[in-house]
């Protein structure tokens, strides 16, 4: 593993940190506070790459290694999570699924186009009654001659309401895993109603949403991957897909730690800056050393995934360190700032909102743990 980056991985971060400090700092306060990002920033980050990381050229894509799209992770983390979260499903979950599984007549369908940032993907698995136990899901494709009829609901849907194509998960056949089967389906069906979910603590910028289905009708040539395959496709995808959560982690605790710097050397109180308190490098070295520590953890697993050996596990150990990581990191950004981080006119209680959804989603720490266990001791205990 080499722990220098080169040449273009270096420039691709300080294009997309330059970008990102232009385009989305100085409005994110304002996205969090009425609820969404400008979508304008979309097409110009498609521009830009974001939306083609790993992708070929041939479909729009900006090709780049495994650490590459770390980086690109990490800078949108740093910047804001909101966007961070709308790239890594439509790129990270959606685009690279279709890349992996579709046919060529699938990806000259919608790669070009989730590439650009021009149209989006949003993942549809967890639904109101399967969260953690998504292989249990209910939503039911029955077939109708050359179609599937799909009816069912998902919640927590990151994208929904914007999105225009959804890697939907429904059940085909029997109970559990292997009944399930993954659909591409345009957002514009009838009877797919997607509704955005108000009120959350973080990620206020991104669309979350409950989706309903009622008799969408798609052709067999929807389907992603083998009838049945669908839950293997959703795990494959989520492991990657933990890896950008963690990059994106490692991003959040960065500015967690840059802004902590700046403020403990600027805000002075018993006559000295508050940098110059012992307890306040405590908190700053925890942060410090926790970027450290989660950023080697993600680029390990990337490092993995880009030589094509086994990288589960290593994903799920980065999840779960660096999101935990990034709440450590804002809880402490706050202490660093005092009152003032409690108000939104500084951005680290944004911080430790966003933050705080990154040990739920795409598995939770309970989840990664049992995965890690069950990895190091070869017993299940999800039952
Ligand atoms: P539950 O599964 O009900 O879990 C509740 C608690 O029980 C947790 O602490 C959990 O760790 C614990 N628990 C559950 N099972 C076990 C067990 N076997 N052992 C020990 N503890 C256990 N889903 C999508 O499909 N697509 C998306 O784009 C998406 N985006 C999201 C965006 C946001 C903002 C949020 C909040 C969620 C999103 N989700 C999405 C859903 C997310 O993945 C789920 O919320 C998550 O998997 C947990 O499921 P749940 O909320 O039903 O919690």
């Amino acid at each position: 593993m080499n722990f220098q980056l080169d040449e273009d991985q270096i420039a691709f971060r300080d294009l997309a940190r330059e970008f990102l400090e232009k385009e989305a700092v100085p409005h994110r306060a304002e996205w969090d506070r009425k609820e969404s990002i400008d979508t304008a920033i979309l097409p110009k980050m498609g521009n830009l790459g974001f939306f083609g990381m790993g992708i070929p050229e041939e479909y729009g894509g900006i090709e780049g290694d495994q650490i590459t799209y770390c980086i690109g992770m990490e800078e949108l983390g740093r910047a804001d999570s909101s966007l961070r979260g709308v790239v890594s499903v439509s790129n990270g979950l959606v685009a690279r699924s279709i890349l992996l599984h579709g046919t060529e007549e699938q990806k000259h369908q919608w790669l070009p186009g989730l590439t650009a940032g021009t149209q989006i993907g949003c993942f549809g698995l967890t639904e109101p009654g399967t969260g953690s136990d998504a292989g249990a899901l209910t939503t039911r494709a029955r077939r109708d001659g050359d179609d599937f009829v799909i009816d069912g609901a998902k919640v927590f849907i990151t994208n929904g309401t914007w999105a225009d194509v959804c890697l939907l998960f429904a059940r085909t056949g029997g109970p559990g895993p292997k009944g399930i089967t993954a659909f591409l389906v345009p957002t514009d069906s009838p009877g797919f109603v997607a509704t955005t979910i108000h009120g959350k603590l973080g990620l206020r910028g991104q669309a979350t949403s409950e989706l309903s289905l009622s008799g969408v009708r798609v052709p067999a040539s929807a389907v992603l991957g083998e009838e049945g395959r669908g839950f293997s496709i959703a795990m494959s995808s989520l492991d990657k897909g933990r890896i950008s959560v963690a990059a994106g982690c490692v991003g959040i605790v960065q500015a967690c730690l840059e802004a902590s710097v700046a403020y403990a050397g600027e805000r002075e109180q018993f006559g000295r800056p508050l940098a110059t308190f012992q307890l306040v490098q405590d908190m700053i070295a925890e942060m410090s050393v926790d970027a450290d520590a989660a950023r080697m953890l993600t680029w390990r697993a990337a490092d993995l995934v880009e030589h094509h050996l086994p990288y589960g596990t290593a994903a799920s150990k980065a999840k779960y360190f660096a999101s935990e990581a990034a709440v450590r990191a804002g809880n402490h950004a706050i202490q660093v700032f005092g009152g003032y981080g409690y108000i939104d006119e500084y951005p680290v209680q944004k911080f430790l909102r966003d933050a705080r959804v990154m040990t739920l989603y795409e598995g939770t720490s309970q989840i990664q743990k049992l995965l890690i266990g069950r990895a190091e001791t070869g017993v299940s205990a999800f039952i």
